[in-house]
């Protein structure tokens, strides 16, 4: 797969794109929650081909960068990629230098650290830790409280997802859940959670999966639309 990368100009700001050429018959573009703009197009497009077809959808590309910002802005997407603060259970924090060796104290919107901590992949996963733990209770109490949908001897584990929030294993009785998971609220995780409940009597997404969603949790269209807000977690290179 060749990939090409360029920068384009959409309003007098300049925004990451790039070209993979594929075994497919159309071209298609997206604009991804980081805001850059991914193109795949078949193989015998040329380069000049694919511009044009970006300047063809100038409108488009400007109305969805347009709407993408918003979240991007509301979300600290900049500030995360520049692991200059965290999402944890819906909540912000700005990471602070304090000067005692405490690994990690919550205060209001700040998160002190100790000055020489590195803000890697590890420290990451060690601040996340109790999280996953309550993440693991919740689904205990949960198995409880559905205990009329998912088996007895479901169990949860965690991974780190690039496509989806979660999954269900229908058949081993498996439910996967994002790592990310951790940085959105508990209302958000329950819908999840309930989401592939449900998947233990409808496999797909169809209307009956629908509705029994709708039935355990009617305000779920909201809770998926604020989902999508984290999006940009699952990127490469953000956690
Ligand atoms: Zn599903």
């Amino acid at each position: 797969m060749e990939k090409n990368a360029l920068k384009i100009d959409i309003e007098g700001n300049l925004y990451d794109c790039f070209i993979s050429k594929k075994k497919i018959s159309r071209i298609i573009m997206k604009v991804n929650a980081l805001l850059q703009i991914n193109i795949s197009c078949p193989l015998i497009f040329s380069q000049s081909k694919c511009l044009d077809f970006i300047d063809k959808n100038s409108e488009w590309l400007k109305t969805t960068i347009k709407e993408r910002r918003e979240i991007y802005n509301k979300m600290h997407v900049v500030e995360c990629l520049e692991r200059k603060g965290i999402w944890l259970k819906g909540k912000y924090y700005n990471f602070q230098y304090s000067n005692n060796n405490i690994l990690y104290l919550f205060d209001k919107n700040n998160l002190y650290i100790p000055k020489k901590q590195i803000i890697d992949k590890t420290f990451i996963e060690k601040l996340r830790k109790p999280f996953y733990n309550e993440i693991e209770n919740m689904f205990n109490s949960f198995k409880t409280i559905y205990s009329n949908i998912i088996p007895n001897d479901t169990i949860l584990t965690f991974k780190r997802l690039k496509t989806k929030w979660g999954s269900c294993n229908y058949k081993k009785n498996i439910i996967v859940i994002n790592k990310a998971l951790v940085s959105v609220p508990d209302e958000i995780l329950q819908f999840v959670f309930i989401h592939e409940f449900v998947h233990f009597i409808f496999p797909n997404h169809g209307i009956k999966f629908k509705e029994k969603l709708n039935s355990l949790l009617p305000n779920y269209k909201v809770l998926e639309k604020e989902l999508k807000n984290y999006n940009f977690l699952l990127e490469k290179g953000v956690f």
